[in-house]
């Protein structure tokens, strides 16, 4: 079994980066993982980059990156954790590997599946998951949320301030949101329709909701925030303290986890999920690895 000083497990944008500040502090470090789903997508609100630039493309630059400084990318997934002589060990379908410290940005996991047929067709033409990323895209038209619970209602409340009209869909009878939340809503004149929602209509790009119950609710913008994100499996598996939600419990000024030696960076520690967070995040779980590494060494 191979042993290295510090393994990050997750190629987005943060681990790419913890990778990079490891290297960059003289420090052996491996980095696992696939190409995450901003492989797909086309980002507007990066600094520094004032036109919009594909995911693929930066994170194309981030692994280049990567690799100037030495770290070793491994395209794969690592499916369990154990604690072997003191040591953190992971393991691929293929290999095992052990390491005095870990980093966990595995990024957040899907979302539920809505279950509204063809849905993906329209996925970047009009459907979208994410209101802080996508509402400016929508500015003075109107859109609609899909989802019955309170993370439906925040997305609403974003998509309010910028947008035409917003109507949220339940998708699955009655609103569970709370009453704080339902109340915000109506005073920032949100429409709430309860129903179950059919399909996306629209030729190229979603042009509406179609509902089982035959109305039809108008809307450029689609955002699909049904049940709650739900956070990272493998911090289970690793026996990591989480939040209800399922994300990964982290001292915010070092990324430290409640497991001596196991870091943890970007969307898998909830918050908010943006590239720049997730940036700023694996930066400082780098640094902290780092220091633990190199203090370790000194002994
Ligand atoms: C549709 C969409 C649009 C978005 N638009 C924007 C935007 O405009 N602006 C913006 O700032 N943000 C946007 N985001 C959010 C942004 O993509 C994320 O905040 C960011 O990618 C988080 O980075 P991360 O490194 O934490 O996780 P991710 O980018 O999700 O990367 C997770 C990594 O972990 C790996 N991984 C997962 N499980 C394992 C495992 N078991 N073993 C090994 N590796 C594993 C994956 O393969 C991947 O490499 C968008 C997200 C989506 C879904």
């Amino acid at each position: 079994m191979r042993h290295l000083p510090a393994i990050v497990i997750g190629a987005g944008p943060a681990g790419l980066t913890a990778g990079i500040y490891l290297r960059r502090n003289g420090v052996d470090a491996m980095v696992i993982g696939k190409r995450p789903p901003l492989h797909h997508f086309t980002i507007d609100n990066y600094f520094g980059f004032p036109e919009p630039v594909r995911g693929a493309e930066l994170l194309e630059r981030g692994r280049r990156q990567l690799e100037r400084f030495g770290a070793e990318l491994v395209e794969d997934l690592v499916l369990g954790y154990e604690r072997e002589a003191g040591r953190h060990v992971v393991y691929t379908a293929s290999e095992r590997f052990s390491a005095d410290c870990l980093i966990v940005a595995t990024g957040a996991p899907k979302r539920k599946d809505p279950g509204i047929p063809g849905l993906e067709r329209f996925e970047g033409k009009g459907v979208s998951y994410c209101a802080i990323c996508d509402a400016y895209t929508f500015k003075g038209a109107k859109v609609a949320v899909v989802g019955a619970g309170d993370y439906a209602a925040k997305e609403a409340m974003v998509l309010a301030r910028l947008s035409e009209s917003v109507t949220v869909v339940s998708h699955s009878g009655a609103f569970t949101m709370s009453d704080e939340m339902r109340e915000a809503l109506e005073n920032s004149g949100v429409r709430l329709v309860e129903g179950r929602v059919e399909k996306v209509k629209g030729r190229f790009f979603a042009e509406g909701l179609v509902l089982e119950d035959g109305g039809e609710i108008e809307a450029e913008g689609v955002f699909i925030a049904v049940g709650e994100p739900q956070g990272s499996e493998l911090g289970l598996k690793m026996g990591l303290k989480r939040t209800p939600e399922g994300y990964i419990v982290t001292d915010p000024a070092t990324g430290a986890t409640s497991t001596d030696g196991i870091f943890a960076a970007g969307d898998c520690t909830g918050g908010l999920r943006q590239i720049a967070v997730a940036v700023g995040q694996g930066a400082i779980a780098g640094v902290s690895a780092s220091t633990s590494v190199i203090q370790r060494e000194a002994r």
